[in-house]
């Protein structure tokens, strides 16, 4: 087996400028070259890992098939790649200190200090290298979060510095800078770029090639420069400019070749340059499809990166049904019976998003009740699922005190309750129902119709047994239908569709009599990928485009 090749992706001068994207976008690109690739994200800060973290602070929070809670670039990886990523593929600064910790009670390192260097960056390598001894990776490429110059970022940088002398042509540094266009001076600058590189070389890293992030475009000389200044071969620069999707980035990479360089240092070959024609197709249709389809994400977060995964899963699905997903963010919080009229009519769809706590589910249940009454296509989510129940046994079955445990302990309709084995947990974190679960979908529902249709299905999650359809989709969740109702709601017109083979906990429910109102208790935004879109996306938007149209 050849060795494995190390990518280290670090960035500079700001956050925010894509690292997650160019490392997928690396990813993909050694991918179809017929390479083994994996990505992972090591994150500095000192939670274990963000499940506890605010989505304003940290955006959201993905799941991996495994069950671990990720930073939201581990999403980006596998709609790239379309290769699933595990607990192994996140790592904090919390999770070596915790690791480290344990070790030193248990007396691994008898009689030893306990040092930054050499057991936290050693532990940090040993977690560098863990994927290439689990799989039979030819690369494994780690983006480091934050930006050069975070002191919480140095245990890391020194662990890269060492990776990179011990492995020498096995590895490279890839650095993401940001040249900020001055107006006033009309001028494009390259200086915080050179400072962000000097900040590198005094921690002992050369990187190899560095990544530009501009909003203007950056001419050749202005690129020389920068390699001349930065000790970096002048193919080794390439430009990342704002682009009207970042599903275009790879394209635009390959163009300048940032791959071909990334072989060039490894000593690899680099022979012909892959075609990309299913990732091309997908751009092509993306360009193509210029409808629209409006839909509605009633929640109470309204900043983008708090759904990444559903937006981009809706936007897939757009792509894919030849229309333009347009996004309205409606305030759960803010939403009353006087206006839920107003601001749902106009739309063809809306999704009711997940969440913890009770800010903004009276608003989630007003929206259900109001799309369930007016026949508008509705896809709830985990706490979306589970206020669509509540709403329907409030406003159909009668029980006007109808609630989730989560949010009211004492009410006789608990339709929505705590699982016996998560009752006597009382830590917040790493504690929920979480990662892949089976569930078999019944024949004729309007879910079993969205996978069975689907022509591009993905095994990694939707298989067919003894005439089954069995999925197996990722939670993040503590609560759960409450069996007790169940044939209450099946006699009233909310099935249940989804059922685990194993605990026989609700997984889906549906109500047949409208043309799609299903509420699934998993997370299917976590599995949508471009070239493989996630057939429950795909059937919402069809049905949010066919009221679109009969309108
Ligand atoms: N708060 C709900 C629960 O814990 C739903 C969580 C979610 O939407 N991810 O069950």
């Amino acid at each position: 087996m050849a060795e494995t090749k190390y990518i280290f992706v670090t960035g500079g001068v700001a956050s925010s400028l894509g690292k997650g994207i160019i490392s997928s976008s690396i990813g993909k690109l050694l991918q179809a070259r017929g390479y083994n690739i994996t990505i992972q994200k090591f994150d500095p800060y000192i939670n274990i890992d963000p499940g506890t973290l605010n989505p304003y602070e940290h955006g959201e929070c993905y799941v991996t098939i495994d069950g671990q809670e990720t930073d939201l670039d581990l999403g980006h990886y596998e709609r790239f790649t379309g290769i699933q990523t595990t607990k192994a593929n996140n790592i904090t600064t919390g999770r070596i200190y915790q690791s480290v910790i344990e070790k030193e009670r248990r007396g691994d390192y008898l009689g030893k200090t306990i040092q930054v260097i050499p057991h936290i960056t050693d532990e940090i390598k040993r977690n560098m290298k863990i994927l290439s001894l689990k799989g039979n990776f030819d690369f494994v490429i780690t983006e480091i979060g934050g930006t050069v110059g975070d002191i919480e970022g140095l245990p890391f940088l020194e662990a890269i510095r060492q990776l990179k002398w011990e492995l020498g042509r096995n590895a490279v540094c890839v650095h993401l800078t940001y040249v900020p266009y001055l107006k006033a001076a009309g001028e494009l600058k390259t200086k915080p770029t050179q400072h962000s590189v000097k900040e590198l070389q005094r921690l002992g890293i050369q990187p190899d090639i560095l990544v530009l992030r501009a909003e203007h475009e950056l001419s050749a000389n202005l690129m020389a420069k920068v390699a001349n200044f930065c000790n970096v071969d002048k193919d080794c620069v390439v430009q990342s400019l704002d682009l009207p999707t970042i599903y275009e980035v790879p394209i635009k990479m390959q163009e300048q070749g940032l791959d071909a360089a990334i072989l060039r240092k490894l000593d690899m070959p680099v022979g012909e340059t892959p075609g990309l024609g299913p990732w091309r197709s997908f751009l092509e249709r993306r360009h193509n499809a210029t409808g629209e389809v409006h839909i509605a994400l009633v929640g109470k977060y309204d900043l983008q990166d708090a759904y990444k995964s559903i937006l981009e899963s809706l936007s897939q699905a757009g792509t894919y049904n030849g229309r333009k997903v347009i996004t309205h963010f409606v305030n759960s919080e803010k939403l009353t019976a006087a206006d839920v009229e107003e601001k749902l009519k106009d739309m063809d769809g809306i999704v009711v998003c997940p969440g913890f706590g009770q800010r903004g589910i009276e608003g989630k249940i007003l929206a259900a009740q109001y799309t369930r009454e007016h026949d508008i296509p509705t896809f709830g989510i985990c706490l979306g699922m589970q206020m669509m129940v509540v709403e329907f046994a409030r406003n159909v079955l009668g029980y006007k005190d109808a609630n989730s445990r989560e949010m009211d302990a004492t009410t006789q309709h608990n339709v929505i309750d705590i699982m016996e084995a998560q009752k006597n947990i009382t830590n917040m974190g790493g504690t929920m129902r979480l990662g892949g679960y089976e569930c078999i979908v019944e024949a004729g529902s309007t879910t079993h119709d969205a996978y069975a249709t689907c022509e591009n299905r993905n095994e990694n999650y939707v298989r067919e047994e003894g005439g089954r359809l069995i999925i197996t989709e990722r939670h993040r969740h503590r609560y759960e239908f409450n069996n007790d109702f169940k044939t209450q709601f099946e006699q009233h017109g909310m099935a249940c569709v989804g059922i685990n083979p194993e605990s026989d906990l609700v997984e889906i429910v549906e109500v047949p009599a409208n043309r799609w109102h299903v509420g699934t208790q998993f997370h299917p935004e976590y599995s949508s990928t471009v070239l493989k879109p996630h057939p429950l996306f795909l059937s919402f938007v069809k049905a949010a485009i066919e009221r679109a149209d009969n309108r």
